[in-house]
């Protein structure tokens, strides 16, 4: 009963499959035994390995066990859990933050309790499927604007009848373009409209600002209307999801948010670990430093090539090939190098915009990115893509 659906995936050259990393993920891995260059992971600060995070999970695992044994409000909360999401607080300058299991779950959790069938909620195009997911679970009204443009915005929020309550959802970096939504001026709509703003800086977090604070650092917004998600998973290296607020608001949560209330704790392990890379993203800017001047010099590699690349402005650096089989078949010849760039196709882009989409981290070597930018070109010329 799948096996047609399954055939048509791959007609369309569309077909997903896994890829085993058989090491720990960092710029050298390997990849069903090969030694594989690696710029497909969201692990920017290349703090998953580091010493630190990995003493923190062992020491944790060794106090409070593995597994949490009980959602958070049956007796799944331990301390790491609670001295984490105090360690966000005060990262995010709020009074309060609360974690969940995973990016996924707190959009899912938290979407559907800022706003309702009697709401409005305006989404960039591009919003990642966890936000699209929890606007349906919402039953608020969703329209969509144009990718970053706000004279779209605007007019949405001039046509919605007066004072009907509105929700606005970005991302601070967007996943998958790699360009930053304009927080400042959406701010002034928010105000002047008074709607919220979900702000999912999933790609911000530790990478942008002078301290990693994300977005709202990197424009030096503050504003009451912003509600601000971040993950665990990326930047910190760990796995989760958080959200930051004022004490009743998060309390609120507490108390009605789904996917908070019906799931086990997350490992008090992973709570520890991200409080280490709390730490460490504060304490070690070099981190980030190096980050970006891993990103500009094979940023200018690509566009030195002729690449057709999106309007990017982070570490996120995709080359956008158009068909989706010519993006596997790149994707497939870089492999064949050592080089892994995942081809990202629909349903995650829109269609015609396949790409490969490239990830830098503080870890890669100047010599590593260099080596990419070669294959990269040797590959692109031969398939006369640029
Ligand atoms: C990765 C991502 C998420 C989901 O976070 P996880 O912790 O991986 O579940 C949510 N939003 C955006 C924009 C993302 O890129």
């Amino acid at each position: 009963m799948w096996e047609a659906e399954l055939q048509e995936f791959a007609k369309a050259h569309l077909l997903r499959e896994l890829a085993i990393i058989d090491s720990a993920s960092g710029p050298i891995t390997s990849l069903n035994g090969q030694p594989t260059l690696l710029f497909a992971s969201n692990d920017y600060l290349a703090l998953a390995n580091h010493p630190q995070l990995k003493q923190a999970a062992c020491t944790a695992i060794e106090q409070f066990g593995v597994g949490a044994g009980a959602s958070r409000l049956i007796s799944g909360t331990q301390t790491p859990h609670s001295d984490l999401e105090l360690a966000l607080a005060n990262f995010a300058n709020t009074e309060a933050a609360l974690t969940f299991s995973s990016g996924y779950a707190t959009n899912l959790g938290v979407i559907p309790q800022l706003t309702n069938a009697g709401g409005l909620i305006l989404a960039d195009r591009l919003c990642h499927a966890s936000l699209i997911d929890a606007c349906r679970l919402s039953h608020a009204d969703l329209r969509v604007f144009h990718h970053n443009d706000m004279d779209h915005l605007r007019s949405l929020l001039t046509k919605r009848s007066t004072n009907r309550p509105t929700l606005i959802i970005t991302e601070g970096v967007f996943s998958m373009d790699g360009d930053l939504a304009p927080l400042s001026k959406i701010v002034d709509l928010a105000e002047e409209f008074e709607a919220l703003i979900l702000l999912d800086d999933a790609h911000g977090t530790g990478v942008m600002g002078q301290n990693g604070r994300g977005s709202i650092e990197h424009w030096g917004v503050s504003s009451t209307q912003i509600l601000h998600m971040g993950t665990l998973s990326k930047a910190l290296g760990c796995s989760g999801g958080f959200i930051t607020g004022t004490k009743d608001f998060i309390a609120y949560l507490i108390n009605t948010s789904r996917s908070f209330i019906y799931s086990t704790a997350s490992p008090p392990a992973l709570a520890a670990a991200a409080l280490a890379a709390l730490h460490l993203i504060q304490q070690e800017p070099a981190r980030r430093a190096k980050l970006w001047q891993n990103r500009e010099h094979m940023y200018q590699g690509l566009r030195g090539m002729g690449c057709h690349m999106t309007n990017t402005q982070s570490p996120i650096l995709p080359m956008i090939i158009h068909d989706p089989e010519l993006a596997m078949k790149m994707s497939k010849q870089l492999q064949k190098k050592g080089i892994y760039i995942p081809a990202i196709r629909p349903p995650t882009v829109p269609k015609d915009t396949s790409r490969l989409r490239i990830t830098i981290t503080a870890e890669h070597s100047i010599e590593q990115i260099d080596t990419a930018l070669l294959a990269i070109n040797q590959v692109g010329n031969s398939l006369k893509i640029f």
